[in-house]
């Protein structure tokens, strides 16, 4: 039986066209989109999930330099890959591509493939990725689907209900794909997102500059500020932590997480702990650094008060400077802990809110 498109092939190809000529004119610049090399693709849109443009331009240009290719990136220790990594979040980002690389060197000749079902047996790729590496990278007319499609495409066709949940969610998919024109695949996707994120947003569209205005059916009907329609964010959570700036003479102690960890797995942080109901800062810090590396200390000034977010938590971490006492440090919670220089922390994987605490001790030696 002959499938029945969701939209009508005259409509398809004239938002197509009209898209694709939009964003020959007005794309912005990305250092990724100098060139279709899947690798460098895959790695763009790795860097780009949950992660602003402004925000990954330098990593993915620093990443380039230190991993160049598929080899470069298998071979390469995990510390490296974290390192080069830390500060964008997300970090089991960074071990998927450096485990997908090896997976590529071994069944794929060190190449990046170019079939969806092949990409998605790859670690940390899923549909999103693999229709961004198989149509950008190789001209594949397989479909996108991203935060910035789904508020393109619900308002272009005035698609109501939670675009996250079946059937909708579907049929966003299947919208995606019928659009594409076959023989510009790839810049017709990019061209989706790009509209997404810089006229179809989400608050103030620009409907006025908006090249595909006449074919838009949220806009007459007065539901541009209505879709998509997403389920209300969770409020956000506020945590109390403190961390432990133990030292020995000149030296501080830091401790790397185990693979198994659930966050921050194989990166070096200070000793840390949410701080339980009435609770003191100092019983916390003292808490922190005894439950992980068995030693006793009693916390002195604090450092800095570091504030950042991890998906809905809003954390302040109070890092203290603390003497420790009790002998040896054992690795109880931790797969390793060492007395560093604070100068040579710079060399060590470290999340954003404890390069900051290690950005501050530096400042002061
Ligand atoms: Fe989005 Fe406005 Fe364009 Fe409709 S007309 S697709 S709401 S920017």
């Amino acid at each position: 039986m002959q499938k029945i498109n969701t939209v009508d092939n005259k409509r398809a190809r004239a938002i197509g066209r009209a898209l694709l000529a939009w964003y020959e004119k007005h794309r912005r610049e990305l250092p990724w989109r100098k060139s279709q090399d899947p690798y460098a693709v895959w790695v763009s849109e790795m860097m780009l999930q949950q992660t602003q443009v402004s925000t990954v331009i330098p990593y993915f240009r620093s990443w380039m330099e230190r991993f160049p290719n598929v080899s470069a990136l298998a071979n390469a220790e995990e510390s490296d890959v974290l390192h080069a990594w830390q500060g964008l979040g997300y970090y089991s980002r960074a071990r998927n591509l450096r485990r997908a690389a090896q997976q590529m060197l071994q069944v794929h000749d060190g190449r990046v493939p170019e079939l969806v079902s092949e990409l998605l047996a790859l670690p940390g790729i899923g549909p999103y990725s693999a229709g961004a590496i198989a149509s950008i990278a190789y001209g594949h007319p397989e479909p996108l689907v991203d935060g910035n499609v789904i508020r393109v495409l619900c308002r272009l066709f005035a698609l109501r209900g939670d675009p996250n949940r079946a059937p909708l969610k579907a049929a966003i998919w299947e919208h995606a794909r019928e659009l594409i024109p076959k023989q510009a695949a790839g810049d017709f996707n990019q061209s989706l997102m790009e509209l997404g994120a810089t006229v179809c947003t989400p608050r103030n569209p620009r409907c006025k500059l908006c090249p595909v205005a006449n074919h838009c059916q949220a806009l007459p009907q007065g539901l541009v500020d209505v879709l998509p329609e997403l389920p209300a964010r969770a409020k956000p959570t506020q945590v109390h932590m403190v961390a432990a700036v133990a030292t020995r003479g000149s030296r501080v102690l830091v401790t790397k997480l185990r693979p198994d960890a659930p966050r921050w797995a194989g990166m070096w942080l200070f000793p840390n702990a949410e701080l339980a109901a009435s609770e003191t800062p100092e019983a916390g810090v003292s808490r922190a650094l005894h439950s992980s590396v068995g030693l006793r200390c009693e916390a002195k000034a604090l450092v800095c008060v570091v504030r950042h977010t991890v998906t809905r938590f809003r954390i302040t971490l109070d890092a203290y400077r603390a003497t420790a006492s009790g002998g040896v440090a054992k690795t109880l919670t931790v797969s390793e802990c060492a007395w560093q220089d604070p100068r040579d922390l710079r060399g060590l994987a470290m999340p954003k809110a404890h390069r900051a605490i290690a950005d501050r001790l530096l400042s002061e030696a």
